[in-house]
């Protein structure tokens, strides 16, 4: 199977480097082997808390002023393309309203989402919190508390419905996921919302867990006609429902631009010789390699195992990339659990240009984008996103400047 273009991954930026790869005429199959970091997604994309801060060797030091503002724009404007709609933008900075009820910068999020231009309270004095009976993973009272001490009044419910009802006899069907399909119905929107209209009261937002649909996306703006109150979600513990929504609707937009996504499928070998990629084998195509001009390698960090920890080392399993981690085990962790964590900077290092090395050598044809990159701490430095995304975003374009240039 013969592509320009090989991307090993499947999460956002194996989906960002493929579409601007699409967009730019350059052939590219992605390999997934499934669940991206999206799955999981707080409905936020951190970018850099500070850029002037960040460390030396950080995947996001090495752009200029002029890419990192462009290829902010470009991820917008693919974002909108893929039509996922956003709050923010490249030059503002926003804060989302978290599960526990911080309100944390964010770069961009998902519309619908509550968030403030301020730090510290929402525009919201008198605010409804709604919840399904039963659904234990949403945190009305963190979110109580938290908005009180901002000085916004807060009320809570719980309802039910007929559907919901039928989840609840078990209680590990009591998912996001399983109750978003509920509200994929138009009687069950029609029925939340006579719910709600009956509680509003004073209140001039009412809150919902993130999980009012699965193929519907405007389900809060529907609310919102239907109730004469602004709507808003509030993220839930995994899984994400916005999340996974935008993993869908970057992979149809993918395909749509005639990128192949091949999902369920792991890349488990490669060839390697005189610094050049020659092909890579599949779990699913064994007999057939993948061969492709380049190879971009965005497998993730430790949570999608794009890099493995052994008992003194750290692996980067497919091509047997350096990594950079700490020789001692004992200085992985500190026993602050609140600093961040050592190993949550490990990863896989490459050049100026994003190629992967190996022993010390750059590797031609093979680029590493996203969270596996080495350097960075997404937690700590609110990055989580903006590596993802500027990285892949970075390499689509030298492949594309140097096949213009052949
Ligand atoms: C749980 C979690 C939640 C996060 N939430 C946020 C957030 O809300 N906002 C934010 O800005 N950042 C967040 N981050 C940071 C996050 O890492 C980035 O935002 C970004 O989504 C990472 O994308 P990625 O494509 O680099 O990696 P991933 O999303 O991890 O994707 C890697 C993909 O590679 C696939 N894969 C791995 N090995 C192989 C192989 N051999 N063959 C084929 N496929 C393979 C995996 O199945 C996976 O689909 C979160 C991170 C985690 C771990």
């Amino acid at each position: 199977m013969k592509f320009d273009s090989v991307i090993i991954g499947g999460g956002l930026s194996a989906l960002m480097c493929g579409i601007a790869l699409q967009r730019n005429g350059i052939s590219s199959a992605i390999i997934s082997s499934g669940q991206s970091a999206l799955h999981f997604s707080s409905g936020a994309m951190f970018l850099a808390k500070d850029r002037a801060l960040l460390k030396e060797g950080h995947p996001l030091k090495g752009l200029s002023d002029k890419e990192f503002s462009s290829f902010q724009d470009e991820a917008l404007d693919i974002l909108q393309k893929a039509g996922i709609s956003m709050h923010g933008a490249s030059d503002s900075r926003h804060f989302i309203l978290s599960p526990m009820g911080k309100l944390i910068p964010a770069w961009l999020s998902l519309e619908g989402y509550l968030s403030s231009d301020d730090a510290t309270k929402i525009p919201y004095s008198n605010v409804l919190i709604a919840n399904a009976e039963n659904f234990l993973d949403f945190y009305t009272i963190f979110l109580i508390e938290s908005l009180s001490s901002m000085g916004t009044k807060c009320k809570s419910i719980e309802f039910s419905l007929p559907d919901i009802e039928k989840k609840r006899e078990n209680p590990t069907e009591m998912r996001s996921s399983n109750i978003a399909r509920i509200f994929d119905k138009e009687e069950n929107i029609m029925a939340l919302a006579e719910i709600l209209k009956r509680e509003k009261g004073e209140a001039q937002c009412i809150i919902l867990p993130a999980f009012l649909g699965f193929d519907t996306k405007n389900n809060a703006k529907r609310l919102e006609e239907l109730c004469g109150v602004d709507i808003k979600v509030v993220g839930t513990l995994p899984p994400s429902v916005p999340g996974i929504q935008m993993q869908q609707s970057l992979r149809k937009y993918y395909e749509s631009l005639g990128g192949e996504y091949l999902l369920g499928d792991q890349a488990v070998e490669a060839e390697i010789e005189n610094g050049k990629v020659n092909w890579i084998k599949t779990k699913n195509h064994t007999d057939i390699a993948f061969k492709a001009k380049n190879y971009i390698l965005a497998t993730g960090s430790f949570f999608s195992q794009g890099i493995v920890a052994l008992n003194g080392s750290v692996k980067e399993p497919l091509f047997g990339l350096d990594t950079a981690y700490c020789e001692k085990r004992g200085d992985w962790y500190t026993d602050n659990l609140l600093e961040g964590q050592p190993f949550e900077e490990f990863g896989v290092v490459t050049d100026a240009n994003l190629k992967g090395l190996k022993d010390r050598q750059s590797i031609d044809n093979l680029y590493v984008v996203g969270s596996i990159l080495a350097g960075h701490n997404a937690i700590k430095d609110g990055c989580g996103a903006g590596v993802a995304v500027l990285t892949a975003l970075k390499v689509a374009h030298s492949i594309s400047q140097e096949d213009e240039r052949e």
